[in-house]
């Protein structure tokens, strides 16, 4: 009756975050229901104060890669400590992280699924086994299924999500296809483009 819990982030800030795999792309709840969850979601959208937006825009980042808010803050910490510009330095923290890798290569639908993968001990890195999701990879590392889980369903069904979704450019394929290595670090046109980070680092600079 109340929808599918996962959905109802997605129907919050109106827009698709693709949270689930495959059913975002070929059975989306936000092309059916696209108004806030809740009885009168559409009377409910107010004009929102700039403190509202930013705090929507960081929220909508946590919840698309599935980060709590104290380690979401040490990334942004992490970040703003760099040359580089903190919001793009805060997108490649996000996107290294071994669940997004798993994820981004197609061994998983999602990133939720890309946790469980790494949990379970489903994942290579480097050639050993790796369960720790948040795990932080550097460019050169090699992200792989181990030999025992290549046949696992959740795997060679995400192979197939490749097909809405390319690899990006900064992951290598390797000869095999059930590893991948990170070739460079992505650029901000490669990563989330439906994050705008430049109101995140408002946000933690009130
Ligand atoms: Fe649900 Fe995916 Fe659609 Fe979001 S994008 S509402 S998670 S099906």
């Amino acid at each position: 009756m109340h929808g599918d819990p996962v959905c109802r982030i997605c129907r919050r800030e109106g827009e698709k975050l693709f949270l689930k795999g495959e059913k975002c792309y070929t059975k989306c709840t936000l092309d059916r229901r696209p108004f806030p969850p809740g009885m009168h979601g559409q009377a409910r959208r107010r004009k929102v104060s700039d403190y509202g937006i930013q705090l929507r825009a960081k929220q909508r980042a946590r919840k698309i890669y599935g980060v709590q808010e104290t380690q979401f803050r040490n990334y942004f910490d992490a970040a703003a400590t760099k040359t580089g510009p903190t919001g793009l330095e805060l997108l490649r923290r996000l996107e290294l992280r071994l669940d997004n890798v798993a994820y981004r290569a197609g061994f998983a639908a999602s990133r939720a699924e890309g946790r469980q993968l790494a949990s379970h001990r489903h994942l290579t890195v480097n050639g050993r086994p790796a369960n720790v999701p948040s795990m932080e990879l550097r460019v050169g590392d090699v992200v792989g299924v181990r030999n025992k889980s290549k046949d696992i369903l959740p795997i060679s069904r995400s192979q197939e999500m490749l097909a809405y979704r390319p690899m990006p450019v900064w992951l290598e394929a390797q000869a095999n296809a059930d590893a991948v290595r990170i070739s460079a670090l992505p650029n901000r046109e490669e990563m989330e483009t439906s994050i705008e980070e430049h109101l995140i680092v408002e946000y933690y600079s009130r």
